[in-house]
């Protein structure tokens, strides 16, 4: 961003700061309103998961509760790398003159077989990409995100008296592959229905309790960079290791020598995950393989850090296939196939939203949370240097009885991604829409 911009965007943030933020008082009341309809949508909604990449009834039915709820939608837009279409919904609201606001739900569910014995619990059964047969369910809770967004939708078109500017909904698809951003930023988001001055996106928190929200200011969700590492050797007889350059041998050397570059290599002080998830190679006992194929994933809060392992990764298998003797031309390859950028909490925006948050909820409400190393998309919404600023907050969403029997009895609640992920519906919605209502509101006041 350049420096003129940079200074606009730190004078309106400070002004914004700067305002006694006064809370809409009919927002309590069009939350309550509207719940028992949010909650049997919830419920529709997690009965009825669609994995990533196939959001197409989520989609029509986000496009057409925001069509009644008075807005202007587009249907499609996105393109995936391979061309294909991407089912990404966007919303708009135009109030008169003043900013631009962008609010992001995700849309897609997760290949999980659904185990929660709830009454309205995913039985849908599907086909993978691969061909096999695999359970959906919103097991990272995105069904909360779509709910809210309606009921922030409805708060917004009621209140437009309270407000002026541009409001854009985002239904992105494909969350859970990180590629939906990224594809509605190529089909020309910003070009075709403006560019924001401020994003923000919530996600749901399986260990916070329903009722609170949490917040980090600066870097808040790690970048999550995906590396295939294929170890070559020369094949041959089993019982005749001395002929061959074995790839099994140096993949186990290579697993255990990547642990130290977290704990050896980089600073202590700049957080890194490198986790080795994939490892395939050979056919039969009695056959050593040309080569062994591994995939890793690698997290960190910052670029040097990411480029600094990346790195140490390339070192690590060039000296490892040097140790065991591999001739030049069957070094190894080390391909870096997928790359989604860090979460950035712009700090004058977080201050601003915190604020807001804790106006709606109360102080003991709203927590003051450590950076995770999970990764997100939302966070290419903000563009390259974080040229447009954006918050992601975490909205609790687990019954507050549960996660007090977790905290006494030490037994850990069931995670994000989890088959068991259950959240509250009545308490975690009327929150979220109430904080983000309450949010946008004040951007757009
Ligand atoms: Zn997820
Ligand atoms: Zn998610």
């Amino acid at each position: 961003m350049d420096v003129k911009k940079k200074l606009w965007v730190v004078v309106c943030l400070t002004l914004w700061c700067a305002t006694a933020s006064s809370r809409s008082q009919d927002v309590p009341e069009l939350v309550k309103h509207q719940m028992p309809e949010l909650i049997s949508a919830y419920k529709e909604l997690h009965e009825n998961p669609e994995l990533s990449h196939f959001e197409v009834k989520t989609s029509a039915w986000l496009a057409g509760q925001l069509r009644s709820a008075g807005y202007t939608v587009t249907e499609n837009v996105g393109r995936y790398n391979d061309g294909s279409q991407a089912y990404g919904v966007v919303g708009v609201m135009k109030n008169g003159k003043g900013k631009t606001l962008l609010l992001r739900t995700d849309m897609d569910a997760l290949p999980v077989i659904e185990k929660t014995d709830l009454p309205y619990a995913s039985k849908v059964r599907t086909k993978n990409a691969a061909g096999q047969e695999v359970g959906v369910m919103h097991a990272c809770g995105h069904d909360v995100h779509l709910t809210t967004m309606v009921g922030v939708a409805r708060v917004m078109a009621v209140e437009k008296t309270k407000w002026h500017g541009t409001l854009i909904l985002i239904g992105q698809p494909s969350e859970e592959l990180a590629e939906g951003a990224q594809a509605m930023l190529l089909d020309d988001l910003y070009q075709r229905f403006g560019r924001p001055d401020v994003a923000l996106a919530l996600h749901d928190n399986a260990s916070l309790a329903a009722g609170m929200v949490g917040i980090t200011s600066g870097p808040a969700m790690a970048s999550s960079t995906t590396v295939f590492v294929t170890m070559r050797g020369v094949g041959g007889h089993g019982a005749m290791p001395a002929s061959t350059k074995d790839p099994v041998v140096m993949a186990a050397e290579f697993v255990t020598a990547v642990q130290t570059i977290v704990s050896r290599q980089t600073l202590p002080t700049h957080p890194a995950v490198v986790t080795v998830g994939t490892i395939h190679g050979g056919t039969q006992s009695n056959i050593i393989p040309d080569e062994v194929k591994m995939g890793l994933s690698v997290r960190a809060l910052d670029e040097t850090t990411r480029k600094n392992v990346l790195e140490d990764i390339q070192r690590t298998a060039d000296g490892v296939a040097l140790i065991a003797g591999v001739p030049a031309e069957r070094k190894p390859q080390v391909e870096v196939a997928h790359f989604t950028s860090p979460i950035y909490n712009d700090p004058m925006l977080t201050a601003r939203v915190r604020h807001v948050l804790t106006d709606a909820l109360g102080a003991d409400n709203v927590l003051d949370l450590e950076p995770v190393m999970v990764s997100e998309d939302f966070g290419l919404f903000g563009l390259p240097d974080h040229a447009i600023p954006t918050v992601l907050f975490w909205l609790g969403a687990v019954d507050p009885v549960k996660v007090a029997a977790s905290v006494t009895s030490g037994v850990p609640l069931p995670s994000l991604h989890s088959s068991m992920f259950a959240p509250l519906p009545e308490l975690t919605l009327s929150t979220g829409v109430t904080a983000m209502s309450d949010a946008a509101l004040d951007l757009l006041k």
